[in-house]
């Protein structure tokens, strides 16, 4: 006989509830699967799965400083969800991280795979810590120290960092290093996939570095035609010049588009013939931010003249909650395409909304640096290193076919292409777990 299938009712609430705080980052993530399976119409347990992360992991572990004297550091790792493949996601070193931003950034990791198409779930983690307080070696030791106590919680098919803000190469290196030497059977010792966007001489990914920025590029030359802009006459503004403003600045001129505005922690610029990318980039290299840039035709500006300099796209490539209410309403623009994760607040997201513009939603936008990373995952499984033109070719592909699903089911849905990203996701996730099932 064939066992019936019992609709699970005994499940808590159909929705979670919101944190309290309104700009509580998770709450935000939260709200937009909401959105997503109220669209797809996805049952109600794979929303309250959905609604909280499996793991959430908090450390405390000293460092020694190299005056001799001991500080306590905070770390997370939270664990999202692994219905799709070990969990994924990158290590944020940051003064700011805080185990609700955490949840969030593991949430969207869940939805980003999900629509990318990836066999990996979410996953985020962090250290709260000023990078800059700390000398190479403290940075190596705290890496180090972060890495041994997440101890089994990593593992190259369980649970996979990678860099987010703050960290880069050289401390995935370590971390690969840390987690080889401290699981020390034979079996351990070629899993350099623990960790991915290492350096290329560790078994880091041709591309890897580039991949967000280039992303972000493949991305809008799918979707400009949406709202009748081109390429080639593309005026864009970049918030934030790290890796990811720097490569999305990089990527977008080689096909013509111009960079018109640019802002980061310390300096907003302005070049209506637009900005010369190569000497900003090497600018912030020797002197740390875009602070005394000078070239013919560039302005400093102001915060606000900044964002209300007329542009086409703009890329918000930084932190969480840059376009509040004021700034969605100073945007002079037709597109915000997020470069960073969760860069629109919800009641900058309605302005946006409300004036027209376009958001191209991060778990898009940004997915070309998880896509890269399990494109070095599976080369350093398979034992081999490809050449940067097959990189770029599976990235643009899966790119591509990623920005189409979201295309087509804006238009099934009838709703706007962010709502239309998650739903794709969540559709994803729903069909795994139905045919999966929960176990036991
Ligand atoms: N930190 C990046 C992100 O937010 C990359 C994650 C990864 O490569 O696993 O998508």
């Amino acid at each position: 006989m064939t066992p019936r299938v019992r609709i699970p009712v005994e499940l808590p609430s159909a929705k979670p509830l919101l944190p309290a705080d309104p700009d509580s980052l998770f709450g935000m993530a939260v709200e937009a699967v909401n959105g997503a399976c109220d669209i797809v119409k996805a049952p109600e347990y794979v929303r309250a799965i959905l609604g909280q992360p499996k793991n959430e992991l908090m450390v405390n572990f000293p460092v020694r400083r190299d005056d001799g004297s001991y500080e306590i550091f905070k770390g997370y790792r939270i664990q999202h969800n692994n219905i799709l493949g070990p969990y994924k996601g990158g290590i944020r070193y940051h003064p700011e991280v805080s185990l609700d931003d955490v949840k969030a950034l593991a949430l969207w990791m869940t939805m980003k795979c999900a629509l990318m198409r990836l066999p990996f779930g979410g996953a985020k983690g962090g250290v709260k810590v000023n990078t800059r307080d700390l000398s190479s070696n403290e940075l190596m030791r705290l890496t180090r120290r972060f890495t041994s106590a997440l101890g089994n919680h990593i593992g190259p098919d369980h649970d996979i960092p990678a860099p987010d803000v703050g960290t880069n190469a050289q401390i995935m290196d370590w971390m690969m290093d840390t987690y080889i030497n401290t699981h020390t059977d034979g079996a351990h010792q070629g899993m350099v996939h623990v960790v991915t966007g290492k350096s290329v001489g560790c078994g880091g990914s041709e591309g890897r570095e580039k991949a967000t920025g280039q992303g972000i590029c493949y991305v809008l030359s799918e979707l400009l035609p949406e709202v009748n802009l081109k390429m080639s006459k593309l005026r864009f503004s970049l918030l934030g010049f790290g890796n990811v403003g720097a490569f999305t600045a990089r990527a977008l001129s080689a096909e013509g588009a111009k960079l018109i505005a640019a802002m980061d922690h310390a300096a907003a610029l302005v070049n209506p013939d637009g900005l010369p990318i190569e000497e900003l980039h090497q600018h912030v290299i020797d002197h740390g931010s875009l602070a005394g840039f000078k070239s013919a035709g560039t302005r400093e500006v102001s915060p606000e003249e900044f964002y209300r300099t007329p542009t086409d796209v703009f890329i918000p490539a930084a932190l969480e909650r840059m376009i509040d209410e004021q700034k969605a309403n100073w945007l002079d623009c037709r597109m915000v395409a997020e470069g960073g994760n969760g860069p629109t607040t919800p009641r900058g997201a309605e302005v946006l909304q409300r004036r027209g513009i376009v958001v191209l939603p991060a778990i898009l936008c940004n997915a070309g640096g998880v896509t890269v990373s399990y494109l070095e995952w599976v080369q350093n499984k398979m034992g081999v290193h490809w050449d940067l033109q097959r990189v770029d070719h599976e990235l643009h592909r899966t790119i591509v076919l990623a920005a189409r699903r979201v295309r087509v089911a804006a238009h099934r849905y009838e709703v706007d292409l962010s709502r239309a990203a998650f739903g794709v996701a969540v559709e994803h996730l729903t069909d795994t777990y139905l045919r999966r099932g929960i176990f036991p």
